[in-house]
């Protein structure tokens, strides 16, 4: 029998956010950040427009209707925008274009952050330098002398933070990136519910920034798997030969960028997670959990049962997730240290976000 990679035979594959069965019992599904509300109407009409000559040939390589649209939202030129099958693909070619497979090199990350990124380095055969957060899962000072130190070829910082929902300033992220030796990619994929973006960057001219934005958060469409990078052209280049000869096709080309270009739709969206978001916390603060102040589509919480002096007696994080499971309410629970004691919820529809309260209120 043929055997894999020995990296790949060692490798722990993602665990992706449990998906309910299609025509299961409905669920209230809080638990992988998909955005509350539907596309943008245009978006949707762009889908039922596509014709079957469309569908016949090859699709543009480099998307080049979507690539001018997000170069004349973003103020960069179209040669500074790659489009990927989802932000993930970016991340992909990312380490494929950077990291020498086999090397000390590899990519550094911060702990804890998004379980792509290690998943994508193994499978490269290229190391992980993970530099834990601060108490407050703040950016330790010296992060770039610690990811020089180990020789990063890349690194992958997610801003707004996932699964904190914490931001980082722009001037912050300047410094890391003229501090670090490599390619730093800014994960954005959440940027569209933050005060602000390092967008500034990328229009700087600072030649080792590369930002990951995406279609499934902001826009509605987590199924459609779109995604696109912000960056110097010289590294734009180098990730397009690193991908598939047609890495997205005709259908979400056309869909993402009618999404796109309806800015209106997207911003109302956007206002009303964020008021969500508002409301949520303090919801949860009114019932004794602790809540991060989140710049993102989920908030990040411990369940009064860990909060000193507030309810030994009520039930601890990973049973209040199984409970409200039992009830078809899907969270997001991490078994892993820092993050076993806490809850991480999407901002859904104000009758999602009561259905949860209520759960829990029963629950506690
Ligand atoms: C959702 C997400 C992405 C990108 O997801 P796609 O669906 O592939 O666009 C990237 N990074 C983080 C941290 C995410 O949560």
């Amino acid at each position: 029998m043929p055997k894999p990679r020995t990296n790949i035979q060692r490798l722990k594959a993602y665990a992706p956010g449990e998906q309910p069965r299609p025509g299961g019992r409905p669920v209230v599904k809080l638990n992988t950040n998909e955005c509350p509300e539907p596309p943008s109407p245009k978006a949707v009409a762009a889908l039922t427009q596509v014709q079957a000559e469309a569908l016949r040939v090859y699709p543009p390589p480099l998307a080049d209707g979507f690539r001018q649209a997000a170069a004349q939202l973003h103020g960069v030129e179209p040669g500074q925008v790659i489009a990927t099958n989802g932000g993930d693909e970016l991340l992909r070619l990312v380490i494929t274009a950077y990291c020498t497979p086999g090397s000390r090199g590899g990519i550094g990350v911060t702990t804890p952050s998004y379980s792509l990124y290690p998943v994508l380095a193994a499978i490269h055969d290229t190391p992980v330098h993970a530099v834990d957060r601060g108490e407050q899962f703040e950016l330790p000072g010296d992060l770039a002398q610690r990811w020089n130190d180990a020789g990063c070829q890349v690194a992958m910082l997610v801003n707004p933070h996932a699964p904190t929902g914490l931001l980082a300033g722009v001037e912050v992220l300047r410094d890391i990136a003229e501090a670090f030796d490599g390619l730093l990619l800014i994960d954005e994929a959440y940027a569209d519910f933050a005060t602000t973006n390092a967008l500034t960057l990328v229009r700087d001219g600072v030649d080792n920034v590369l930002l990951l934005r995406s279609m499934s958060k902001g826009y509605g469409l987590a199924g459609l798997r779109f995604g696109y990078g912000l960056g110097p052209a010289s590294v734009i280049q180098a990730l397009d030969k690193a991908r598939d000869s047609y890495n997205t096709d005709i259908v979400s080309q056309r869909v993402a960028a009618a999404a796109l270009a309806d800015q209106g739709y997207a911003r109302g969206v956007w206002q009303r997670v964020v008021a969500e978001r508002t409301a949520l916390t303090e919801a949860l603060r009114g019932r004794g959990f602790q809540v991060i102040d989140s710049q993102s589509n989920f908030v990040l919480c411990t369940p009064p049962q860990q909060v000193p002096a507030a309810g030994a007696d009520k039930p601890d994080a990973r049973t209040l997730y199984a409970r409200l499971k039992e009830r078809g309410i899907l969270v997001r629970y991490f078994d892993q240290p820092r993050l076993d004691d806490k809850l991480r919820i999407t901002v859904g529809t104000p009758q999602q976000n009561n259905a949860l309260l209520e759960a829990l209120d029963e629950l506690m």
